[in-house]
């Protein structure tokens, strides 16, 4: 797992949509997403997830890779 190749998985930060805050920092396929995309089906963001600072389930969307 330690490895430094490039691939398609982005690292984000996923921010809250209602406080702005990032609770969240998590790896994802942009190649799964793209081809989520193609076949129709849901894309991996935004999706719910719970925000510490509000206290309740929120859109969570992912934002600008971190490094
Ligand atoms: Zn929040």
């Amino acid at each position: 797992m330690a490895s430094k190749k490039k691939g398609p998985r982005q690292l984000v930060g996923l921010q809250c949509s209602e406080c702005k805050a990032f609770g969240y920092v998590t790896t994802y396929n942009r190649n799964n997403d793209i081809a989520k995309r193609q076949a129709g089906e849901k894309e991996s963001f935004p999706l719910k997830k719970y925000c510490k600072k509000c206290r309740t389930h929120t859109v969570h969307k992912a934002m600008k890779k971190l490094k």
